[in-house]
């Protein structure tokens, strides 16, 4: 048994795959991509960073 396998696939799965994180441009909640506005604090403003 290795937990090498695993934390290799991973990091593939991290490093092929975009990373896409919405957050909220007023406190800085990280929201999901069907928010239009933020859940904690109700701001319209939802950015969105790929990387
Ligand atoms: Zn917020």
């Amino acid at each position: 048994m290795s937990s090498s396998d695993t934390l290799r696939s991973r990091l593939t799965r991290l490093l092929s795959t975009d990373t896409v994180i919405h957050e909220c441009r007023h406190c800085g909640t990280t929201c999901t991509a069907t928010d239009s506005t933020c859940p904690v604090c109700d701001a319209p403003e939802i950015v969105t960073y790929r990387f």
